[in-house]
């Protein structure tokens, strides 16, 4: 019988649950390494590059496990998850010139995922509000290779991070055809890149997610070829990885709510009705990461916004709701409710933060 990526996680999910809870704000190494030894992390690559050529969809469903188990493994494991689903999109999704060069990177890179390399994002900027245009690293050409400078914050995995890939602007007259960024393959044991000690987050303390400089921080080179985002839409994939988090937080409080299952009636209502909200956000998520592709185009990359918008905010609520009725015996500060729902939030925060997006749809609203 075949394995699916589910049944891989599923098998996982108790012992990631229970390093969790023995030491929850400490980095979870031990819960990373798990994932990358089943294969997890590399799933998204094609069997033949050491994946198990999973979809955005098994992905996914992947992270919703690995959430309610483990909220900050979940998104530590969705960065470098979403550079696997990047990387297959696969080598004809390149412009004729730039082919073999990115068929080499997707093998070097696969090879990298099997050896255990962890590719972190370092990508958002203070007062950027998640907008890429906004983004002030540069990247320049000195003497045949690229040099970043700028200051990145959020960069979870942090010192745990064996590359970055960190957006940057780049000039046309250094990299011919670029876009508004490109994302810059930088090692974080490079001279020129300083990792601060500096978070301290509302919840998912244990991702590590510090402020990054770069100053003339030499890059290996850039992910894919010259406008590889607006080409591939990359982004969209990791939308998808971010809305699962806050839906496993709140899978997670409605199963921990309702074992026993409460003798009050009206409780068991309200489980319920939040059992129907949670699978309805679910359908939602799973439709749209079903219709996946690399370079979908806006009409997918604004379907995708709305699903990310949505599930995040409602499971998010729907967590805060479920608190509420929690009562006392859940009511610690270090219990594991109350982190699940700390942890929600951050899918509202991660890219593209709420207001950004709603910004973004007020922008893009046309009758239909
Ligand atoms: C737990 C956690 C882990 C994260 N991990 C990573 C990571 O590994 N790598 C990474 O690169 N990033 C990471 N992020 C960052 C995240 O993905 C967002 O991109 C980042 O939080 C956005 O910046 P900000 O909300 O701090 O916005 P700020 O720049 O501080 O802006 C403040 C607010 O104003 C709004 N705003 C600003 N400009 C605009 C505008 N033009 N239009 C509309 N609204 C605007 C923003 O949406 C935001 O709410 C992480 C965030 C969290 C919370």
């Amino acid at each position: 019988m075949v394995r699916t990526l589910a049944d891989t996680v599923g098998a996982l999910a108790p012992a990631l649950a229970a390093r969790e809870a023995a030491d929850p704000d400490r980095y979870p190494a031990e819960n990373v390494a798990a994932l990358v030894e089943a294969g997890v992390i590399r799933a998204p690559f094609p069997v033949s590059a050491g994946g198990s050529g999973a979809t955005l969809l098994d992905a996914v469903d992947a992270v919703e496990t690995i959430a309610a188990a483990s909220p900050s493994t979940a998104l530590l494991a969705a960065m470098p998850l979403g550079l696997a689903g990047a990387y297959s999109a696969g080598p004809d999704i390149a412009p004729p010139e730039h082919r073999r060069d990115w068929a080499e990177q997707i093998d070097r890179v696969a090879a990298d995922y099997r050896a255990g390399v962890l590719y972190a994002a370092c990508n958002s900027e203070k007062g950027a509000g998640g907008s890429l245009d906004a983004t002030k690293t540069t990247a320049q050409l000195r003497d045949g290779r690229f040099e970043l400078t700028g200051e990145k914050i959020l960069a979870s995995f942090g010192r745990n991070a064996a590359r970055f890939f960190s957006t940057a602007k780049v000039t046309q007259a250094d990299l011919p055809g670029a876009g508004v960024v490109e994302f810059f393959l930088v090692k974080p044991t490079s001279p020129g890149v300083e990792i601060l000690n500096d978070w301290d987050g509302f919840g998912m303390r244990s991702t590590e997610s510090h402020t990054v400089r770069y100053s003339a921080a030499p890059a290996e080179g850039i992910v894919g070829f010259p406008n590889f985002i607006e080409v591939v839409q990359p982004l969209t994939y990791w939308f998808a990885l971010f809305s699962a988090i806050p839906l496993g937080c709140a899978a997670a409080i409605r199963r921990e709510l309702a074992t026993p299952a409460p003798e009050s009636p009206a409780l068991r209502l309200r489980l319920s009705e939040a059992r129907m909200r949670e699978e309805a956000l679910r359908a939602y998520l799973h439709e749209s990461a079903r219709a996946w592709r690399p370079g979908a185009g806006p009409a997918y990359a604004a379907r995708m916004l709305r699903t990310k918008t949505f599930v995040t905010q409602e499971a998010t609520r729907l967590c805060a709701e479920l608190f509420a009725l929690s009562g006392g015996r859940h009511y610690k500060r270090d219990g594991r409710v109350a982190r699940l729902l700390a942890a929600s939030f951050a899918g509202t925060a991660l890219r593209p933060p709420l207001p950004l997006a709603l910004e973004t749809l007020v922008q893009q609203f046309s009758a239909e």
